[in-house]
């Protein structure tokens, strides 16, 4: 079987692994992110004699994943030190010579569990990660989603909790859905960081309102067949069935099918890659990135 080559790309730490095509992970390492130059140093040192046939990557944003673009391949906009406008793509091409895919973090994630995981045998799935920021990708079709660039879900506008004072985090919007709802809003909201408040905080109720808002745009925008929601926030299990039970209110029995009514409990799901869904991801882009090129 082909040896595939993966990196995600995040903005606290990247992980590389190689993996078989069928979404194996055989090997992974993780280190620190820090400069581009050191950071991909570490790269370029742990792929070196490994032999992949393709390489994925799964990176934080913004980037831009449009083939043909004068900055595909590039970081864009990112706050992160040192990391705005930079070519990672480049950086890797420059020493390995194999198709390389590339996309957002959320995208990758998306493509492994529609592969491999939760979405398996569907045609269209969204994944959105709640952690220190919120982001989601989709397949629809077969295909991940561009256009301009790259969806950015994370960053829609949500109605309101009527009792939640906060004015919201994101340096952009304030309050939208990753200013309300990421895992800092929870911690500056309550004074508390998230993972250490107790389970019947009203926090989940609040927590749940915002991502079961945001879900339900998804819904009625992209109308996918199935919804997993991974990230820190997301280790608070009793959010499932809280979400699950809004977005029915929400949706108000307008979308009928029964993956929305009966069926709500396997529609809005954890990650079955679990905390692999970031590097199984950036191996089904290497994976597609392989296939692309011998089309
Ligand atoms: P990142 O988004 O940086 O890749 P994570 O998905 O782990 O990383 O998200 C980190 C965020 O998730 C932090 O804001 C943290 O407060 C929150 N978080 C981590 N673990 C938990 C937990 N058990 N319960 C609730 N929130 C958590
Ligand atoms: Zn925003």
């Amino acid at each position: 079987m082909k040896l595939l080559g993966a990196i995600e790309a995040g903005g606290t730490k990247f992980v590389c692994g190689i993996g078989h095509e069928d979404g194996e992970v055989l090997d992974r390492v993780s280190f620190p992110t820090t400069t581009p130059a050191e950071t991909m140093g570490h790269v370029l040192d742990y792929f070196a004699g490994k032999q992949v046939e393709a390489l994925g990557i799964g990176s934080f944003g913004p980037i831009d994943p449009v083939i043909g673009s004068p900055t595909y391949g590039y970081i864009t906009t990112t706050p992160k030190p040192h990391w705005g406008s930079f070519n990672l793509v480049g950086a890797v091409a420059g020493h390995l010579s194999v198709p390389i895919g590339f996309d957002t973090d959320v995208n990758g994630a998306a493509l492994g569990e529609y592969t491999w995981g939760a979405a398996k045998g569907l045609d269209s799935c969204l994944y959105i990660t709640v952690g220190t920021g919120i982001g989601a990708g989709a397949v629809a079709g077969g295909e991940l989603i561009h256009g301009l660039s790259h969806p950015e879900m994370g960053h829609i506008v949500v109605r309101r909790h009527p009792e939640d004072p906060y004015e919201g985090f994101c340096p952009y919007h304030g309050d939208c859905l990753e200013g309300l709802a990421a895992g800092p809003a929870i911690g500056k909201r309550w004074g508390r960081p998230a993972g250490e408040l107790p389970e019947d905080h009203p926090a989940w109720e609040m927590e749940a309102h915002y991502l079961a808002h945001a879900l339900m745009n998804y819904v009625l925008i992209l109308s996918p067949q199935k919804i997993v929601m991974g990230g820190g926030v997301m280790k608070q299990s009793q959010l499932y069935p809280l979400i699950h039970r809004k977005l029915q209110e929400l949706l108000a029995g307008y979308v009928q099918h029964s993956a929305l009514n009966a069926g709500i409990g396997s529609y809005v799901v954890p990650p079955a890659l679990g905390d692999n869904a970031g590097l199984a991801g950036a191996l089904g882009l290497a994976r597609l990135a392989l296939r692309k090129s011998a089309d």
